[in-house]
């Protein structure tokens, strides 16, 4: 059998290559067999360019269906796809194209001139273009092309893409996936989450990151299931499908806007069968409030580009309850654990370093040896960055990432829970907490709070309302109201920029 990922999906839904496979927000639609077609030949068009398996193509497009089907193109030649953030500008770009090295640069028509001058000074030979509206160059190219392509072969630990890492902590990394990696953990969360037989999937997410491209994607193929495809989430689009879909998959902040619409009813999501979370914290008010406005409680996972999904609440009942505030146990053949500071394993309940190791573990960072080194433990577990507890029951929860990490007067400060206290008071919506450069104490607490409108809160009040109930280095020596925290489009805070922010009020 083949080790390749693309065959994988051509062999679940090989036998309804006439469903639809893709149904657009504005009434395109795509069989299964167009998109084997289609992918086969943008794989030839790739073959005939000269793009050996193993070599690079980085592509910076809006989402669009025939971006989806270049994805699987570049699998089927054994091509390593490198997507990228639509939100990254020239002088980003420029180190992207210096670390990836690619054979073809994919770029929006519109940019096409600047990125074509880009590209010519770093010395990748191809450009090709991909707009929107699923026209350009790409396009043109492959429809010159047969539709006689046969799946390469790969091992099975080639890489299959270069995901970059969101960049919240620092640089982007770029994180090699192989098709083992991808094809393993595609496989456990189909049967975990219970995918089943007439399943629809709202695809609302953008296609250049795990959550929207691997997760959702992955799971729909595997499942030979129907995507309903927004390019761009509208809540009105996705309350209007929920009478037709039975999965959704979002990011925290796509969950409160849909919150925000009175539409959303219990009746509205009574075909739905699952709704899930992850990429950030999802707020436990979140959590609840979904509960109450439409029956259905939300299940939250948790993952990075590194490893996919590590972890998941629970899906059938049986199996323990979903829990607000976690996320959940370890997923079927990912070992998880939490080491303290002597590099200890943790006791139940004891806060440490979360490591992974599993067959959806990366295999290193692209053109990063030192960092690569520096992520492992000699016995090859991963370095999650993620700081977290593990209870009696198994379940996970985050309580921060290690660069986050407050460290004051030499006592440990998680943020989020201190967060958690805030985020309870009345008239607060959520908060974030950092530490800020603090001449006696090393890094000082300081939390961001956002008001609900038109809440008449008070900072002093604040401080005390938290400092009745935990320790008091972990409470907040200044707090700032804000009208909303810094985001990126996958809903995560910004807390380095917030610590830019605030860097000098101790001074
Ligand atoms: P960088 O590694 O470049 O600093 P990043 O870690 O944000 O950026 P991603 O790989 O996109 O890049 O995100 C993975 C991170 O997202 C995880 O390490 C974790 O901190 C966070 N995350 C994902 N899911 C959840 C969740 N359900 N709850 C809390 N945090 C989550
Ligand atoms: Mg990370």
């Amino acid at each position: 059998p083949s080790h390749n990922l693309y065959a994988l999906f051509r062999n679940a839904f090989g036998k309804h290559l006439e469903r639809t496979a893709i149904q657009t927000d504005d009434g395109a639609r795509y069989s299964f067999a167009d998109l084997d077609q289609q992918s086969a030949r943008m794989a030839c068009w790739l073959e005939s360019l000269g793009v050996a398996p193993g070599e690079r193509v980085v592509v910076q497009v809006e989402k669009s269906v025939p971006a989806l089907i270049f994805y699987l193109a570049c699998l089927r030649a054994g091509v390593v796809y490198v997507p990228l953030n639509t939100a990254y500008q020239a002088a980003e770009l420029s180190y992207f194209l210096e670390s990836a090295e690619p054979r073809l640069f994919v770029v929006d028509p519109a940019k096409a001139q600047a990125l074509g001058e880009l590209a010519a000074r770093l010395n990748v030979p191809h450009v090709a273009t991909l707009g929107a509206d699923g026209q350009g160059t790409l396009i043109d190219a492959a429809q010159s092309q047969g539709t006689d392509h046969a799946i390469r072969d790969v091992p099975a630990d080639a890489v299959a893409a270069i995901l970059y890492t969101s960049g919240t902590t620092g640089r982007s990394k770029g994180a090699q996936l192989t098709h083992r990696n991808l094809s393993s953990n595609a496989q456990t969360l189909h049967a975990l989450w219970g995918w089943e037989p007439g399943d629809v999937l709202i695809h609302a997410l953008p296609i250049f990151h795990v959550h929207g491209l691997f997760v959702a994607v992955h799971c729909a193929l595997l499942n030979a299931s129907t995507m309903l495809w927004m390019s761009k989430f509208k809540p009105q689009q996705a309350l209007e499908w929920f009478a037709q879909a039975t999965v959704f998959m979002g990011v925290p902040t796509l969950y409160v806007r849909l919150l925000q619409e009175a539409a959303l009813t219990p009746e509205r999501c009574a075909h739905m069968r699952l709704f899930i979370s992850g990429s950030a914290p999802l707020l436990v008010d979140t959590f609840r409030e979904w509960q109450e406005r439409t029956g259905h409680t939300i299940l939250e996972r948790y993952g990075m580009s590194e490893t996919s999904m590590l972890t998941s609440n629970p899906y059938h009942e049986a199996d323990g309850p979903r829990i607000a505030g976690t996320v959940g146990r370890p997923l079927p053949g990912v070992e998880l654990r939490c080491m303290n500071q002597e590099q200890h394993p943790c006791a139940v309940g004891e806060v440490g370093g979360i490591e992974v190791r599993g067959p959806n573990v990366f295999p290193g960072y692209w053109r990063m040896p030192e960092a690569t080194a520096k992520e492992f433990t000699s016995d090859g577990w991963f370095r999650t960055g993620d700081v977290g507890q593990v209870d009696a029951n198994g379940y996970v929860t985050i309580v921060g990432r290690s660069k986050d990490l407050i460290i004051t007067g030499g006592y440990n400060v998680y943020p989020a829970e201190v967060e958690s206290y805030l985020n309870e008071i009345d008239g607060v919506v959520e908060s974030a907490v950092i530490g800020c450069p603090h001449r006696d104490f090393g890094e000082g607490v300081v939390a961001v709070v956002v008001p609900q409108p038109g809440a008449r809160l008070n900072a002093e009040h604040l401080i005390e309302a938290v400092k009745a109930q935990i320790a008091g280095f972990k409470v907040p020596k200044r707090l700032f109201f804000v009208k909303e925290l810094p985001r990126n489009v996958m809903g995560k805070v910004q807390k380095k920029a917030l610590r830019e922010t605030y860097a000098h009020i101790f001074d």
